[in-house]
């Protein structure tokens, strides 16, 4: 087991910003760990790395207990913090060399170059950090991740503010160094796990809410359904709705308003059977569910 976490919980002040988290993630595994703004992601990072104290709870790395005075642990961890905060006025052999000489680093020198080279950071690497791209300055992170070659790597929204070329760059630069390491990354984006991570975990208000598999997550998205909001201009039969396949359920909340489930997207047919049954629309949305939300019916259903 590379990261084992136990029951951890995070106050600040009177807010709980982790709530009995508990959970396992194996060497060799790329973990996307999922959930909106302010779930408590960054803050139980923070915590695995040893950067700040869990109220409660446990956590292990590599079997060995992280917390203020286990730093010696820190030289199997590579972390990448949320806002990468990099000194904007060094230049990138510089930053690198700093940085390795903390880690105490034999060879500093190779080492650095290598680690320009496994990053792609050549053309830019004789400016300075502030002058570079977000996509190259997110480069330099990583490269300062990996420089004391960790076993255990923690990403901190990696490809957050890149464009969607860098978003690319990036992800195959994780599984490429992921193939020997274990990398925990989180994201508040569902595509970003599935095109590199095996697995999820969702974090909803400091409580996990959901495991899976990516395979899984991705089959439990792509078949949950599809609720569309409509308001009409007169009162209808609900039975009118039976004329159109895939909807499941056809409720009327309140007058002519109706929440419509269906398997697929129709909006289309909607508009259609309105001009059959010479009825107006006066509104229509789908009514986006969250990834938790989602997860949370699914997995009270088990
Ligand atoms: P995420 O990374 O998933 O967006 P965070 O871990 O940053 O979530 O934050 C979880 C919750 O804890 C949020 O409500 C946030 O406002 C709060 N929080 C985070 N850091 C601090 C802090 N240093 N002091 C007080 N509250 C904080
Ligand atoms: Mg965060």
């Amino acid at each position: 087991m590379s990261i084992k976490v136990l029951g951890v919980s995070k106050l600040y002040g009177q807010q709980k910003a982790l709530d009995q988290v508990s959970f396992e993630i194996n060497s060799g595994e790329i973990v996307g760990f999922l959930g909106p703004n302010g779930a408590g992601k960054s803050t139980m990072m923070k915590i695995i790395t040893g950067f700040i104290p869990q109220t409660s709870g446990q956590v292990f790395v590599n079997d060995q207990i992280v917390d203020a005075e286990a730093i010696d642990i820190r030289q199997q961890i590579g972390y990448l913090p949320e806002h990468n905060p990099l000194y904007l006025d060094m230049y990138v052999r510089e930053y690198l060399r700093f940085v390795g000489g903390l880690y105490r680093i034999d060879k500093i020198k190779d080492r650095v170059e290598e680690m320009i080279e496994l990053t792609g950071l050549q053309i830019e690497s004789s400016k300075k950090i502030g002058a570079l791209s977000k996509g190259y300055r997110q480069r330099v992170g990583l490269a300062q991740a990996l420089i004391h070659d960790p076993s255990v790597l923690i990403l901190d929204e990696p490809t957050s503010g890149l464009d969607p070329n860098q978003i690319v760059e990036i992800r195959d630069l994780i599984a490429r160094v992921g193939l020997k390491k274990t990398v925990m990354l989180s994201t508040h984006i569902m595509q970003e796990v599935e095109a590199i991570c095996g697995r999820i975990i969702i974090i909803n208000k400091g409580q996990i809410v959901a495991e899976e598999s990516t395979q899984n997550a991705s089959n439990i998205l792509h078949s949950t359904e599809i609720i569309t909001q409509i308001e009409l201009s007169k009162t209808i039969n609900s039975s009118v709705f039976k004329q159109i396949k895939g909807i499941n359920e056809a409720q009327n909340i309140k007058d002519q308003i109706w929440v419509i489930r269906s398997q697929m997207d129709v909006r289309q047919q909607i508009f259609d059977l309105a001009i059959k049954e010479n009825f107006s629309i006066l509104s229509m949305q789908l009514v986006e569910k969250t990834l938790e939300q989602i997860f949370q019916e699914v997995t009270q259903k088990k």
